[in-house]
């Protein structure tokens, strides 16, 4: 074989194996959330790709990634083909690039051309359709053709508009995404709860709308930006800079984080500028997207198979870090679960001082093999938690051994338990001083009941004594009792009782949350209180009738169930009763409360099912919620009414064989204006 041959068959044998693993990889990631490698490896993996099929566009097939935006779908949705396909983004990865694509832009439609520059969000491209107005379905982009109908999962999101302002019927287009402070808040709830944490909040967004429960969807708590639309004769702006302002004259959420830009010199100081404060944003961003500005010159430009030709996406460099970790620290949270940290030396990255990095659980130090002394990748997840990623094996020292896994619990001695399905360890005893510790700092806490002046290192000195055992105990503190800790004098002490007493009359969500029920984060806390009102209701609520509330799934209510069944949880509230803690959520508007006392529909059970002319069903739940029913997902004895609208399927045939009364919307509505007048 001649040389060139050989090369040749060693480049075909190259891109057959791009192909394979850049497939997997992108399976990996668009189907099962799960990516294996970072993006900027995949990047590097794809561009190669790239670069071989541009010498052999001969070699060029199908089902090369390079031909196919997004990847297959994944089963459980149906399918929904878009009004015109959503396409995928050229990348630019420096500043060369990007001027690149502004040359070619400026050679083919002339100087006179603008560039909308726009934060590239890191979240899930979504398609969301309003006909007349009215939002009736939403999907994800799937492979670009055909997307995946999540249409509820997106209903939980409130800052989509299920009416827009005007009657515009068309598909408009966005990124779903997490917000840092979600993400943070949610994986310490996973931590704590013995659950994976999410890998970075795109994910976390991504797996949340394909959710088969809407209810964990709203969980998660999502947000959009809304960037692009197909435009017909009910929506036609004449540029990028006009749609934004359309989009939200509708009503429609868009990132104020945009420019027009002229020249490549003010689109190079907007990317410094952005990537400068990148830390700051509230969400995560990967890059900033530069966009020609006139729709005349867009459509000039077109598309490739695969990307417009008239947008480019500037990736931000990865920021990481190396370091080395002096130490594995393990600690025991308020439901005593062991969380690893890897102590490392401090290094900068992304703007701080990094010195600790969390592991999150067992099975993550097992498949890192990370180990003392090692060299370690570190990234923040979030723009925030810092993460190790990677282990440099190659730098490894050959006395190195496995990391000792702790069989006891490190602060009170006691075998530690891994629940099935749990990735958690957990210290089971119910005594442990550590665990207490952590369940008392989280009662005081911010968001919880607020107790001022009570940081951890007094606790442990209470707990220490034996002045406390457990929160209630914190009510019955005296004078004398807290002159015995060491460093306190009257004056402190007067203030902390103070801050004690201002304490009980807190909101019941605050409570709620300060118990450290496992699952009830604060905004479950907040649903649950403002629906149920009082701690007893709260105590006799079932699994089902928690499960009524939009963002409270079957985690949620499960626990909240199992941890209201304990005699210990029952004594503790006594106790806090006793003491003179708010159980109850005061309304502040007494009259409304009367009113709903009097409503026909309080306490009632009632289904909705088909379609409605006046209301869509959410907002129909709403209404009836206003007035005091519970609105459950489906029919059964309890049922109480079915209010069925056009083509009602199932759900009619269920309440008739159950003999469930059934109402169609106009018996609705004119019960409804009755009880609005
Ligand atoms: P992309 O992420 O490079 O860019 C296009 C996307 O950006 C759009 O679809 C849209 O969702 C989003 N976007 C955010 N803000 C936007 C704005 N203001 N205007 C327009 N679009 C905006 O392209 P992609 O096709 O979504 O994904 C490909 C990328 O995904 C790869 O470059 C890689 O980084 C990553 N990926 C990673 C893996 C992995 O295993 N780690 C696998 C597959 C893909």
């Amino acid at each position: 074989m001649e040389a060139s041959e050989q090369s040749n068959s060693l480049q075909r044998q190259r891109l057959e194996d791009l192909k394979t693993q850049l497939n997997d990889y992108a399976y990996q990631y668009y189907v099962l959330d799960k990516p294996t490698i970072s993006d900027e490896q995949y990047d590097q993996l794809y561009r190669e790709l790239e670069t071989i099929e541009n010498q052999h566009p001969e070699w060029i097939t199908t089902d090369s990634p390079t031909q196919r935006v997004g990847d297959e779908l994944s089963e459980g949705f149906q399918k929904v083909r878009h009004a015109a396909p959503m396409y995928s983004m050229g990348n630019a990865f420096n500043m060369d690039e990007v001027a690149a694509f502004i040359e070619r832009v400026t050679r083919q439609v002339g100087t006179n051309v603008s560039f909308m520059c726009e934060c590239k969000i890191d979240g899930l491209a979504i398609n969301l359709t309003y006909e007349e107005g009215r939002f009736v379905r939403g999907a994800t982009r799937g492979d670009g053709e055909i997307g995946e109908d999540i249409t509820s999962n997106l209903r939980t999101i409130r800052s989509l508009p299920l009416r827009l302002t005007q009657d515009i019927s068309t598909e408009i287009r966005g990124e779903a995404y997490m917000a840092k402070d979600v993400f943070v808040k949610l994986n310490e709830e996973r931590d704590e709860a013995g659950q994976t944490p999410f890998a970075n909040p795109r994910n976390a967004a991504a797996g949340g709308l394909r959710q088969i429960n809407p209810k964990e969807a709203a969980s998660r708590q999502l947000n959009i930006f809304l960037y692009s639309a197909v435009y017909n004769d009910s929506f036609r702006p004449a540029s990028q800079a006009e749609l934004f302002t359309g989009l939200e004259e509708a009503g429609l959420r868009t990132n104020p984080l945009r420019k027009v830009c002229q020249n490549i010199e003010e689109v190079e100081a907007y990317i410094k500028e952005v990537e400068a404060s990148r830390q700051d944003l509230p969400y995560e961003i990967d890059g900033v997207v530069i966009k020609v500005n006139e729709v005349a010159h867009q459509e000039a430009l077109g598309y490739t198979i695969k990307v417009p030709r008239w947008a480019i996406a500037y990736k931000f460099q990865a920021e990481v870090a190396q370091t080395r970790v002096i130490d594995v620290d393990w600690t025991v949270g308020r439901t005593g679960v062991i969380t690893p940290t890897a102590v490392m030396e401090p290094t900068q990255l992304a703007g701080t001082i990094v010195q600790r990095a969390s592991l999150h659980n067992i099975d993550l130090i097992k498949e890192l093999d990370v180990r003392l002394n090692d060299q370690v990748m570190i990234h923040k997840a979030g723009d925030i938690i810092p993460e190790v990623i990677s282990v440099l094996i190659d730098e490894r020292d050959e006395s190195s051994e496995p990391l000792k896994i702790p069989s006891h619990c490190p602060e009170c001695g006691s075998s530690l338990e891994r629940f099935e399905g749990e990735v958690a360890l957990r210290c089971v005893n119910p005594l442990c001083p550590a665990q207490r510790l952590a369940q008392m700092s989280h009662f005081v806490s911010r968001n919880a009941m607020n107790i001022v002046g009570l940081g951890s290192q007094k606790i442990k000195n209470m707990l220490a004594i034996d002045l406390v055992k457990d929160v209630a105990d914190l009510y019955y503190l005296t004078m004398d009792d807290l002159l015995k800790l060491d460093n306190t004098k009257e004056q402190s002490a007067n203030k902390l009782l103070n801050a004690i007493e201002a304490s009980k009359t807190n909101e019941l969500e605050r409570l709620l949350f300060g118990l450290g029920i496992r699952h009830v984060g604060l905004n479950a806390a907040q649903l649950i209180a403002r629906r149920f009102k009082s701690m007893s209701a709260i105590m006799a609520a079932t699994e089902d009738e928690l499960e009524t509330i939009d963002g409270i799934g079957p985690m949620i209510s499960q626990s909240i169930v199992s941890y209201f069944e304990q005699a210990e949880s029952h004594t503790l509230i006594q106790r806090l009763v006793e003491a003179g803690i708010n159980m109850e959520n005061e309304d502040d508007d007494e009259i409304a409360q009367a009113a709903l006392e009097d409503s026909f529909w309080l306490d009632k059970t009632v289904v909705l099912t088909g379609k409605m002319e006046r209301y869509s069903r959410p907002e129909a739940k709403a209404i009836l919620e206003r007035y005091g029913a519970k609105v459950t997902g489906s029919v059964s004895k309890k049922t109480d009414i079915l209010i069925a609208g056009e083509d009602a399927g199932s759900k009619l045939s269920q309440a008739e064989s159950l003999e469930v009364e059934i109402w169609d919307e106009a018996q609705f509505l004119a019960h409804i204006e009755e009880g609005e007048e």
